[in-house]
């Protein structure tokens, strides 16, 4: 389906976004945004917690399974908790390909930590968030585990609907979650934030009780949701999830999992938060594009797509499905493109094995087409380019662009619009 190819390339750039805003957007709290937000994982969401004041359990986090087993003996706690470090959520109903089920683990004798460390260490972990294949588990959180008598859940995020942020919460948290939400939606509360005002004292007693905190524990939630949004605040947050915000018997009110999304526009003033990005799991592709201001998502097909414009690409995404062909990946070169980026993104799409085709489609407003056919010649003699290249040039300057590409002497095929272009592209997989 044409919508469907456009819709796939949005729905990649999503992957990692937590589920809860899909389930959110059912409510019409919150929308599904087509930025990608840096996120941490757990253990580092933590760290911003506990200096924020916010009630987490003690932690070390170990990257082999002897590490693991010392942190374990380190703690001295009455029961453990081993939790994959990964940045998607739903771990603790997850499976690792080394057969092991769950992502966290609980027990109270420490000496088993190591060999539960090496089933998780380097395999990966399977969620109903991750990609099929999974995700490969760097690092695990050894924490003290605490009895949990209850689980709430207790998010933050900015909602457009709102204009500023709100407060979402459920009595009825834990791993299913999405559950409640699909089947009774009532058991979700919501509170507008005026961004002026903060969260005000009589706002947060109120999502406590509604969270089900009784006597005293209300007040320590309220204290709890006020520090959790003077973070959201402080670290530009777009969302903070706790899920599940959790009751003790000894009367605690404790963050048992943390997730928490950055505002990428605020990253000039959060320059701390963002050196903590280890970039582990996202596609290197993908980060190497992001390097030269390229926003690139790779697709399972072999044609190749070269476009200005967020809105132009995923047009071009779906013409391509129309005719027949499968896009390989969805690429903006943005606004003001220079010759040193044009060269970039050739040498980032003819390393994908996959393409067996490439299509130019550009359309001049700002960009000037003569810069476009200047990358493009230098870059077809410099990489020596192997594949049918179609291009389409609109707009600003685009004789002088024509003029340098007929006179290369590169066999690139010449289309006329969008729908030619696309044509040519699919017709030149099929003749080989
Ligand atoms: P995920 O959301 O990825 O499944 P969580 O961190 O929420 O991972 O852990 C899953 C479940 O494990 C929680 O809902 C909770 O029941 C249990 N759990 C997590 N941390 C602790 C802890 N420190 N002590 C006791 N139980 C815990
Ligand atoms: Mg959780």
């Amino acid at each position: 389906m044409a919508a469907s190819m456009a819709s796939q390339a949005v729905a990649r750039g999503l992957r990692g976004a937590s589920a809860k805003y899909l389930f959110l957007d059912k409510f019409k709290c919150a929308r599904v945004s087509s930025r990608r937000w840096l996120n941490l994982q757990e253990y580092q969401s933590k760290k911003l917690m506990q200096e924020s004041g916010v009630t987490v359990q003690r932690f070390y986090v170990a990257d082999n399974p002897p590490d693991a087993l010392q942190a374990a003996k380190r703690l001295n706690a009455k029961e453990i908790v081993l939790k994959a470090q990964i940045l998607a959520g739903g771990r603790g109903k997850g499976v690792f390909n080394s057969g092991l089920k769950g992502g966290v683990h609980l027990t109270k004798d420490p000496s088993v930590v190591g060999e539960l460390a090496s089933k998780m260490l380097g395999y990966s972990l399977t969620t109903k968030q991750t990609p099929k294949e999974g995700v490969e588990v760097k690092m695990v959180m050894v924490a003290e585990a605490l009895d949990i008598t209850r689980e709430t859940y207790f998010a933050i995020l900015m909602d457009r609907a709102c204009n500023g942020p709100v407060m979402v919460g459920s009595p009825q948290g834990g791993m299913d979650i999405e559950e409640v939400a699909d089947k009774s939606p009532e058991l979700i509360f919501k509170e507008v934030i005026d961004i002026f005002e903060g969260v005000r004292d009589d706002q947060a007693l109120r999502m406590a009780a509604n969270l089900g905190f009784k006597g005293p524990l209300e007040r320590q939630a309220a204290d709890q949701i006020m520090r959790l949004y003077d973070l959201f605040l402080k670290v530009d947050a777009t969302q903070v999830e706790v899920n599940p915000l959790g009751e003790t018997p000894e009367g605690q009110v404790v963050c048992f999992d943390a997730k928490i999304s950055f505002d990428d526009n605020a990253e000039f003033r959060q320059k701390a938060v963002f050196a903590l990005d280890d970039m582990s799991e996202s596609d290197p592709t993908e980060t190497e594009a992001a390097k030269w201001d390229l926003k690139y998502i790779g697709l399972d097909g072999n044609i190749a797509c070269f476009v200005n414009g967020a809105g132009l690409a995923m047009a071009t995404c779906d013409i391509i499905d129309l005719h027949g062909g499968k896009p390989a990946n969805f690429l903006d070169l943005g606004g003001g493109v220079k010759e040193k980026q044009v060269y970039e993104a050739f040498k980032l799409l003819t390393a994908d094995p996959k393409v067996e085709a490439i299509l130019v489609n550009i359309f001049g407003g700002i960009v000037n087409c003569a810069i476009i056919a200047n990358g493009i010649t230098k870059a077809c003699r410099e990489l020596e380019l192997k594949v049918p290249l179609v291009v389409r040039l609109e707009g600003t300057n685009v004789q002088e662009a024509k003029r340098i590409l007929s006179e290369s002497g590169l066999p690139i095929v010449a289309a006329n619009d969008l729908d030619d272009a696309a044509k040519k592209a699919v017709a030149a997989i099929t003749r080989k």
